[in-house]
C-alpha cells in the first residue's frame, strides 16, 4: 500500500530491509514479513482508441492516475508491409513458393491495429495490478451507433438503406454526390475526364465515401505535382468509433480471463457521476468515477505514458538515397559507444527527457509529446545524465490534476 512516510522508507533501503522494484512510480518491496492488512482499491479503466485512462482508487483517496496513449501507427506499417511484399513478387526475383493459409489463428480474431489496443488495455491493467492490490477493476465500453453519427435523423427502413443505395459502387456515388463536376476548378478547365482523388491516402484513409473527391484529370495530376493546395478536408472519420466497437467485448472477455472480479460500466454513468460531482473531462477524471470513488480526494499528479515501438523488422530502409545504396534499417539501440540506450529516462540541464534517437552517436533528447528539448538536434552523450531504462512504456509525472470544477 502507498505511504507518505518517506523517512521510514529511506531507512527501509538503508538498513537492506527493502529493496526498489520499479523506479517510476517509486516502489518498493518488503524483504521481511508484514501484517496482510490492506484497503479495498478499485480500479477504473476508461478504455479508448486512443488513450486510457487509469485511476486506482480506495473509498477515501486516489492511489494512481495515469493516462495512457495508444499507438496508432500499427495500419500504416502494416500496409507499407504487404505494399513492399507485392512489389517484390512482381519484379523478376528467384522462384518463392506461393504463401497463403500459413497463419495460425488463436482465439478471437481481430485486426492486428485493434490486437495491439487490446493488449495495450490489458498491458495497463496488469501493470497497476503489480503496483496495488487491486480488488477490483471496472473497465467502460462505449458502444457507437455510426450510421446516427453521420445521420441524426436516421429512423427505421432507412438504417437497411445507407447513403449509398441504388449505385454501382463507391466511385459511382462520389461522382454523383459531386455533380460530375471538379471540385477544385468547378468544370472552368473543361477537361472532361473525371478522376476519384484520396483526400488522405488510400493505405490509411480507405475509401469511405468522404475520403473521395472528384477531380478532372488536368487538376488532379496537378495536384499530385504539387502545384496547388485543396481546399477541403476529409469529412469526418469514424475509425475510433469502428476501432471500440470491434474492441468493447474482445476487451472484455480477454479481461475477465486474465483478471479476476473484472466488470463492465456505460459512458453515460460515467458522465452522470462526473457532472454531479462537478469533475472536469479528462481521461484520468473519467477514470476516477469509473472506478466507483468519485468523491475520493484526488492525487495532485498523474503520469503521462506513451507506448512505442520497439523493433524494425525490415532490413534495410525503403527508399534509398543513395544511389541505390541499400541502408541498413536496422538501427542499433546503443546511442554511439555511450552505455546509454534508446528510449531511457535521463537528465538534461535539469530536466527531464528521454532519448528518441541518435544522429553521428550523440542522442536525441525529447519530452514525453515527442518535442525536442534542446535547442540543437543533438548533445553530446556527456551532458546527459542517465536515469533508467525503459521498454516500450515511457512515463512522465506531469501537471497537478486540476481540481473540481464546484
Ligand atoms: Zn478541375
Ligand atoms: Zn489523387
Amino acid at each position: 500500500m502507498p505511504t507518505e512516510r518517506h523517512g521510514k522508507v529511506r531507512r527501509l533501503l538503508r538498513e537492506g530491509r527493502a529493496h526498489v522494484v520499479r523506479l517510476q512510480p517509486f516502489t518498493i518491496q518488503l524483504d521481511y514479513e508484514s501484517t496482510t492488512y490492506k484497503q479495498e482499491i478499485s480500479l477504473g479503466i476508461d478504455a479508448g482508441s486512443k488513450h486510457i485512462g487509469v485511476s486506482a482508487t480506495t473509498n477515501k483517496k486516489e492511489l494512481f492516475a495515469a493516462e495512457f496513449e495508444l499507438r496508432t501507427d500499427i495500419v500504416e506499417k502494416l500496409s507499407s508491409r504487404s505494399e513492399l511484399r507485392k512489389t517484390r513478387r512482381k519484379r523478376k526475383t528467384r522462384y518463392r513458393k506461393k504463401r497463403f493459409l500459413n497463419r495460425r489463428k488463436t482465439g478471437i480474431g481481430v485486426a492486428p491495429s485493434i490486437k495491439n489496443k487490446v493488449d495495450g488495455h490489458l498491458k495497463v491493467i496488469r501493470i497497476v495490478c503489480s503496483l496495488l492490490p487491486i480488488s477490483k477493476t471496472i473497465i467502460e465500453v462505449a458502444q457507437f451507433d455510426q450510421q446516427k453519427i453521420r445521420n441524426d435523423k436516421i429512423q427505421g427502413v432507412e438504417y437497411q438503406q445507407g447513403e449509398q443505395m441504388g449505385f454501382w459502387n463507391v466511385r459511382e456515388y462520389v461522382l454523383a454526390r459531386d455533380g460530375h463536376k471538379c471540385q477544385h476548378c468547378k468544370g472552368k478547365s473543361k477537361d472532361p475526364i473525371l478522376n476519384v482523388h484520396h483526400l488522405e491516402s488510400r493505405k490509411t484513409g480507405g475509401d469511405a465515401p468522404n475520403n473521395l473527391i472528384t477531380l478532372c484529370e488536368t487538376c488532379h495530376k496537378a495536384y499530385h505535382r504539387g502545384e496547388f493546395e485543396l481546399k477541403v478536408k476529409r469529412g469526418a472519420s469514424l475509425r475510433d468509433a469502428a476501432v471500440m466497437n470491434v474492441m468493447r467485448w474482445v476487451l472484455y472477455e480477454k479481461a475477465k480471463e486474465a483478471f479476476n472480479n473484472v466488470s463492465l460500466t456505460y459512458g453515460y454513468i460515467t458522465k452522470c457521476t462526473r457532472i454531479e460531482n462537478g469533475i472536469e473531462k479528462a481521461h484520468c477524471a473519467d477514470a476516477l468515477c469509473i472506478s466507483g470513488n468519485a468523491k475520493a480526494e484526488r492525487k495532485d499528479s498523474y503520469f503521462k505514458c506513451r507506448f512505442l515501438k520497439r523493433h524494425t523488422r525490415s532490413l534495410h530502409i525503403i527508399r534509398p538515397n543513395k544511389c541505390g545504396v541499400r541502408r541498413s534499417a536496422v538501427a542499433s539501440h546503443w546511442i554511439g559507444d555511450s552505455k546509454l540506450q534508446r528510449f531511457d529516462t535521463v537528465e538534461w540541464n535539469g530536466v527531464n527527457c528521454f532519448i528518441f534517437g541518435s544522429t553521428n552517436g550523440r542522442p536525441v533528447l525529447r519530452d514525453i509529446n515527442g518535442i525536442l528539448v534542446t535547442a540543437k538536434s543533438s548533445v553530446s552523450a556527456k551532458e546527459v545524465i542517465y536515469k533508467h531504462r525503459n521498454n516500450k512504456i515511457i512515463m512522465q509525472c506531469v501537471a497537478k490534476q486540476p481540481k473540481r470544477l464546484v
